[in-house]
């Protein structure tokens, strides 16, 4: 592969209301950094109410027209959009690496991981095929369906600014909703070009709209009435505020938060695929990833030989800019991010935990405006201490020693957090075991970031999801769909008189 062209273009990102994209109007902006620099990129409006307001009426405005259209219809205005997703994929994962600092091949697979999505999203009229009975009563039959809500919107963080949208909108989009994204404004600009391709693709002006923006942005959204319903993924915090503040509003809700994901590796793990997979699942997209593993539960004695091994390999990670194809991992999205990071190593530190490699500080030649650090790995780690309780979301392993498998899953069962889950063992009994019992919303088994598929719904459990229904998949058919059931007959089979009964099937 030759060197793929960098995102480079210094113009200010706005919204896109009403099928068009709109500077903002606010007088608020903020700046969008090249991490890898530490330059100003480009600015990032800040919406107003106002300007909130006015993508919500549109989106009101487009809805009843757009859940009209049959749904094999809708189901070919997205496939249009995949095929120019598809066009378009590496001049969205060059924007993804130029605003969030992943690396380029990394932004690749984040975009391919949302187009699986959209593919699910295409099969449309099969998903919202439901359930008949015939002659529930005699002359009687009786049916459901599942309509859309109406306006829907979705807040989503920096780390996945092409593939967490996708886990919303194109479900959204084809079960009949109009939907609103207000993306992380850390990393704005990917969903602009998406929005620009769903017009392309014949999308009616107002179905799908974009405001950036803050806070406030988000508060007007979750308290306005017209919203029917909101997805979030970010922090833990903010999800919870978001559950709450949108519940008491009315709205349907679903909120996914942090993660502080565990990678038990067994005794009988062959330790060359526990050391790839720890240092893969750590270090990758530097730590920024929701299903990155930030614990490794060390059973025995395979403890020695893994932290040796991760050492040798953190020390010598490929640390630089991300469009470079050698990169292993890249900088950090921000310096206050990093600052954070660097903090938590300091404070492991303090806390008596074994620092073995310390990425603090890193300079990386050509680039040292940068917000890099290095991969960090700690060892002797315990629950009590704030780097193995808390999320740092960085590159940074914590290596925690425990006896047996008891203990292992006793310890991840106790954790407030509860994404990912990983397991490295070659006994199924084990395996089985585990997977049954260990109370974490998705778990891999000799699989290290267990990402579910388009179709099977992605969702922790605990403080890593407020809500009942996981993101995409199934579930997320029925998030944004309500159902209706309606019971029908025809006049010649109604007999004379008013009943007073309560009905029953006759
Ligand atoms: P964040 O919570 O800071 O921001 C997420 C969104 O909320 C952004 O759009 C932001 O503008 C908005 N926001 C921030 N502060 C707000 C406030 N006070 N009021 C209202 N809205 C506010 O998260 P982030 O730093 O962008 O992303 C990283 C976090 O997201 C990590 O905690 C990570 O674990 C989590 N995450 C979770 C999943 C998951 O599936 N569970 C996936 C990806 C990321």
């Amino acid at each position: 592969m030759g060197a793929p062209a960098a995102f480079t273009s210094s113009a200010d990102v706005g919204h896109f209301i009403g099928g068009e994209a709109v500077a903002g109007r606010s007088g608020r902006s903020q700046a969008v950094f090249n991490p890898s620099t530490g330059a100003v990129a480009r600015q990032v409006a800040l919406a107003s109410v106002d300007e909130v307001e006015a993508a919500i009426a549109s989106a009101k405005k487009a809805q009843p027209a757009w859940a009209d259209v049959p749904p094999i219809r809708r189901a070919r205005v997205l496939l249009k959009f995949l095929e120019l997703m598809n066009a378009h994929r590496d001049e969205l994962a060059a924007m993804i690496s130029a605003e969030h600092g992943k690396v380029f091949t990394d932004a690749q697979g984040e975009v391919a991981r949302g187009i699986d999505i959209l593919e699910f999203a295409c099969g449309v009229p099969q998903l919202l095929k439901t359930g008949f009975t015939d002659q529930v009563s005699t002359g009687i039959d009786n049916h459901v369906l599942r309509q859309p809500l109406g306006v829907v919107a979705g807040i989503t963080p920096f780390n996945f600014p092409c593939m967490v949208p996708m886990w919303m909108f194109p479900v959204a989009l084809a079960t009949g909703n109009a939907f609103i994204l207000k993306p992380s404004e850390r990393d704005p600009s990917p969903a602009i070009l998406m929005a620009r391709l769903l017009k392309q693709a014949g999308l009616p002006d107002g179905v799908f709209n974009v405001v950036q923006g803050d806070k406030l942005a988000v508060d007007t959204l979750l308290t306005h009435p017209d919203v029917r319903a909101v997805s979030f993924v970010g922090s833990t915090p903010i999800a919870q505020y978001i559950y709450e503040t949108g519940a008491k509003h009315g709205k349907r809700v679903q909120a996914l938060g942090g993660a502080k994901n565990h990678l038990v590796a067994m005794p009988d793990a062959n330790v060359d695929q526990v050391v790839d997979a720890l240092v893969g699942a750590a270090y990758g997209s530097a730590g920024e990833r929701c299903m990155a593993i930030s614990v490794a539960v060390l059973v025995g004695d395979i403890a020695d030989q893994v932290v040796a091994k991760v050492a040798e390999r953190a020390r010598t990670l490929n640390v630089t800019d991300p469009m470079d194809l050698k990169a292993e991992m890249g900088p950090i999205v921000t310096a206050q991010a990093r600052d954070r990071i660097e903090g938590y190593i300091g404070k492991g530190v303090e806390e008596g935990a074994q620092l073995v490699v310390d990425g603090r500080g890193l300079k990386v030649a050509g680039f040292e405006g940068g917000f890099f650090t290095g991969g960090t790995l700690f060892d002797h780690v315990t629950p009590e201490m704030t780097i193995y309780k808390e999320e740092i979301f960085g590159p940074v392993l914590a290596c925690v020693r425990v006896p047996d498998f008891a203990s292992a899953l006793k310890l991840i069962n106790a954790h407030e957090f509860g994404n990912g889950v990983a397991i490295y063992t070659t006994d199924g009994g084990i395996a089985r075991e585990f997977s049954r019992r260990v109370e974490v919303g998705m778990v891999g088994v000799n699989v290290p970031i267990p990402v579910p598929m388009a179709w099977h719904g992605f969702g922790g459990w605990k403080k890593s999801l407020f809500g009942d229904m996981h993101a995409y998949g199934e579930e997320g058919v029925r998030f944004y769909t309500k159902q209706k059931s309606v019971m029908q007959r025809w006049p010649e089979s109604i007999a004379k008189g008013p009943e007073f009964g309560f009905p029953v099937s006759k």
